[in-house]
């Protein structure tokens, strides 16, 4: 069906219907939307009805795929286009490269590629999705050697605010193509998106599981290991408090916990050879270190899968040095009494460094290391999470250095880019989107 400014195609929601609170909700369950409809799209025209019915009706456009990138809640004066079902993946072996559409997760999308001995660049959890997480730069457990997703991407089909279809690349709308990759999804909505693949059926690495009682020891070590480390290889590290859920491994199971994490595009030979000065260090409680086929990749960070509602707090640092570690120990590690579920470090660089051969608005490319806290929003510490996870950034600020879209948590964006990169990113919002009719959950500051 045609849609002029006023007919909604897709399926459609509105407060009261049956499907009403599924619609409305996602990963993040802290984060329940009360938009004034909701429109969740099965084809790219039903997003190009939605943009065109919101702006003759008055209403901003908020986009949710999974949820796990959620801020707010929208309220009632946004449409928030839902567009999980636009989930296709088709693979091209002949030219390395997938498309995906803008429902598509990153388990999906690896599950397709492998089938062809290819890889998609992604983030650590196969539930994320995969427009979401490349629109803001997307640092995966291989970060170090393959960069970032963003710096993958080739093309988008997008709609813009004036309700029309467009695809972009790096000739046919510039700008556009230069936002959509780290600078979030707010001046476009992605219908989909094509990214060049790797040749890499498998990796080496997984997780190692230290005692929290040895945290001091493994982080310090860790510290001035992790920078020695060829880009060949990513690791990151968190302290971990976990609840005693029955599908943990009996080892984890409402322990605290270190969680040192390895993943390397060399042989399985090398890595362990590099692995094992940290394994000297304290005795681990389970290591899942080996060979792994790439289909395998969620299990280096072990991220959980179920929705549960969260608060998060995140920043980059330029260094980590002794006085960072003792900082971080001090507000997460052994004896604290803290709400936390995570605390992370991510050691950054490598690939991550080198520019793309179009350029990007890609944050924290100069970046060190990534901070990253999280708790759950349960009872009795519900309300003691979001000081507890703002508490690690905060300890940190002395050796903080910005913040990366994806891992910055609603939090300090105006530090992303540098300058040129924050204006031209200003200036392509205020030429596509002069109104303001899309309301992305992290904005670039104007
Ligand atoms: C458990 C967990 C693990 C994570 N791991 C990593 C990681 O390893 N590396 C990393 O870089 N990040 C990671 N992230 C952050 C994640 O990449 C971002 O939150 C990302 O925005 C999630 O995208 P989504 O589509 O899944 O989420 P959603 O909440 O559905 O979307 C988030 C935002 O992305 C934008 N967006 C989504 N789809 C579109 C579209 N089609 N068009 C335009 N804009 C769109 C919108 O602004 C939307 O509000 C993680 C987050 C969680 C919760």
């Amino acid at each position: 069906m045609t849609a002029t400014t006023t007919e909604l195609t897709g399926t459609v929601h509105r407060p009261g219907d049956p499907g009403w609170a599924a619609a409305v909700t996602g990963y993040n369950l802290a984060v329940v939307h009360a938009p004034a409809l909701v429109v969740e799209a099965h084809e790219a025209a039903d997003v190009a009805a939605a943009v065109r019915y919101a702006a003759g009706a008055g209403l901003g456009v908020a986009v949710q795929n999974t949820g796990h990138g959620a801020r707010g809640p929208v309220g009632p004066d946004v449409l928030l286009l839902r567009t999980g079902a636009l989930d296709s993946v088709t693979v091209d072996p002949a030219t390395r490269t997938a498309t995906v559409g803008a429902g598509a997760r990153a388990g999906a999308l690896i599950a397709a590629t492998a089938e062809h001995g290819l890889a998609p660049v992604t983030g650590a959890a196969p539930t994320v999705g995969v427009v979401g997480l490349s629109t803001g730069g997307g640092i995966g457990p291989l970060a170090r050697a393959l960069g970032y997703a963003a710096d993958r991407v080739r093309s988008l089909e997008v709609v813009t605010a004036d309700g029309q279809q467009r695809h972009v690349d790096a000739d046919s709308e510039p700008d556009l193509f230069f936002a959509l990759r780290g600078g979030g999804g707010g001046v476009a909505i992605v219908t989909s998106m094509t990214i060049d693949l790797v040749e890499l059926p498998g990796f080496w690495g997984g997780a190692v599981f230290f005692p929290g009682a040895d945290a001091a020891a493994v982080l310090h070590a860790w510290r001035t290991w992790a920078p020695s480390l060829p880009t060949e290889v990513t690791t990151s590290i968190a302290l971990l408090r976990l609840p005693p859920l029955p599908q943990l491994p009996e080892p984890l199971r409402g322990q605290f916990l270190v969680h040192l994490r390895i993943a390397s595009v060399g042989s399985p030979e090398a890595g362990a050879a590099l692995l094992a000065p940290m394994l000297q260090v304290a005795a681990p409680v389970l290591s899942t270190v080996g060979a792994m086929p790439y289909t395998a990749l969620g299990a280096v960070h072990m991220d959980p899968a179920d929705p549960a509602p969260t608060a998060d707090a995140g920043c980059l640092l330029g260094e980590f040095t002794a006085e960072a570690v003792d900082a971080l120990l001090a507000v997460a590690g052994p004896g604290v009494q803290t709400p936390l579920l995570a605390a992370e470090v991510r050691a950054l660089g490598g690939a991550m460094a080198e520019p793309p051969a179009v350029p990007n608005a890609v944050s924290g490319r100069d970046a060190r290391w990534s901070l990253y806290a999280v708790g759950v929003l349960v009872p009795p510490v519900a309300e003691l999470v979001p000081a507890a996870v703002t508490g690690v950034v905060a300890a940190l600020q002395p050796w903080r250095s910005g913040v990366q879209y994806n891992l910055a948590a609603g939090q300090g964006l105006a530090e992303a880019w540098p300058a040129g990169v924050l204006a031209r990113l200003q200036q392509v919002t205020r030429d596509r989107d002069p109104n303001g009719l899309f309301r992305p959950a992290q904005p670039v500051p104007m």
